[in-house]
């Protein structure tokens, strides 16, 4: 059973064809520049060199028949047949409170994914335009959407509900969605695989700080609260995104900058966060290097960093009552041994002792706490393309 998995930006496609057999990836790539000038295709025939492949890809259809080809393809490709794709999985960012689990799509899901346009005007539309695009060239082949905002359907509403007029959340469905949620849910449950316990009889804090960065707490294998909200700005800082604020800033700003609501959104979400704060760039490694060097601003930048990271895990401690591990995941979170110390350092009251010697490694899967500590502390890379094709196979058999 070969699966494939797409996720579909505004002008990106990203894929993985994957052997449910074994779980191992075949080929994987990313189609760039939908739509604009440069558009390439990069692919990757497990075991053999990339191949990029440079030509005029003006929409998602044309950008997917090129992913089919190349999956097709003598030299570098995976399959003769396209009978040998026997489902697709897409990664759809925002499922609303009508989807808690991954769905096959049907018509009736695809309407519902429209009605959830609002909610995420940038991410649901390419989404759905991927979807469409394997329909025509995939007729026939059964589809399931993995959503990510899924796993934080089962948080209470203490945690979901933001304190405005109630009636905003009934008319316009204004609450805490979180998203990375195929992501959570891979770490926490590879944690609890790998301490050899059930989910179920565990409290995890996932931490996924990458460009985009988010953290929850999972009690018992189910997310209770997380950083991300109504949209993925709310939270930690992240590479261009403010996180959290004073919501007076936004017509403060506006009144004092003559700044349109459309303005001030896109500072929140592309000029702010580590870039903003740094003006070096939304890069930590970038960021990283020049604090090395003794830029000021650019350790101004990580300091606020960790020490939002740091206060989300004090306070998800306090939500969860009990904690057993604090994972680290994506791009920062797997790579960055410094951030890793410093967002736990003066933490040890609580249980949280660094292993500095262990802590030196980068996208492995490892235990970098000490012996004694109460708290376990853990890197694992995530996976969400696997998340992605496992609910796929479950559904369509
Ligand atoms: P992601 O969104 O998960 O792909 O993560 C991207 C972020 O992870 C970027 O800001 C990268 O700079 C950061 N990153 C990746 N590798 C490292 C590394 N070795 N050290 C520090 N940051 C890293």
């Amino acid at each position: 059973m070969n699966i494939l998995v797409i996720n579909c930006g505004s002008s990106s496609l990203k894929y993985q064809f994957i052997d449910m057999k074994d779980e191992s990836v075949l080929a994987k790539g990313l189609v760039e520049r939908i739509g604009i000038e440069g558009s390439v295709l990069k692919h990757e025939r497990t075991g053999m060199d990339k191949e990029t492949i440079k030509q005029s890809i003006p929409d998602h259809n044309v950008a997917l028949k090129l992913v089919i080809d190349a999956l097709m393809n003598e030299k570098y490709g995976a399959i003769k047949d396209l009978s040998e794709i026997n489902a697709v999985g897409h990664r759809v960012v925002h499922g609303g409170e009508a989807f808690a689990c991954s769905v096959v799509i049907d018509e009736k899901v695809k309407k519902s994914l429209e009605d959830c346009i609002d909610l995420a005007p940038l991410h649901n539309p390419p989404n759905l335009v991927g979807i469409n695009a394997c329909e025509k060239i995939l007729p026939n082949v059964p589809m399931v959407a993995v959503f990510d905002t899924a796993f934080h359907q089962t948080m209470p509403a203490s945690s979901y509900l933001y304190a405005l007029p109630y009636e905003y959340y009934t008319k316009h469905k204004i609450r805490r969605y979180g998203f990375h949620g195929t992501s959570h849910l891979y770490v926490s449950r590879r944690a609890a695989e790998i301490l050899g316990k059930k989910p179920e009889d565990l409290n995890i804090i996932t931490c996924h700080l990458g460009n985009g960065a988010s953290i929850t707490a999972v009690e018992k294998g189910k997310s209770i609260d997380t950083s991300m909200g109504f949209t993925p700005l709310e939270g930690l800082i992240m590479g261009t995104r403010t996180g959290d604020m004073d919501p007076a800033i936004v017509t403060f700003l506006m009144e004092k900058e003559k700044l349109s609501a459309k303005d001030v959104d896109s500072i929140m979400n592309k000029k702010s966060g580590v870039l903003g704060l740094s003006g070096v760039s939304s890069d930590f490694r970038d960021i990283e290097q020049e604090a090395e060097k003794g830029n000021e601003r650019a350790q101004i930048a990580l300091d606020c960093f960790h020490n939002r990271v740091k206060k989300y895990i004090g306070a998800y401690m306090a939500e969860l009552g009990h904690v057993d591990a604090i994972v680290f995941t994506a791009g920062l979170g797997e790579n960055s041994a410094e951030s890793r110390e410093e967002i736990c350092k003066g933490m040890e009251f609580l249980g949280i002792e660094l292993d500095t010697e262990e802590n030196k490694v980068r996208g492995k899967e490892k235990i970098v706490s000490k012996e004694s500590s109460k708290i376990k502390i853990m890197v694992i890379p995530t996976n969400e393309e696997l998340v992605i094709a496992r609910d796929t196979l479950a559904l369509i058999k």
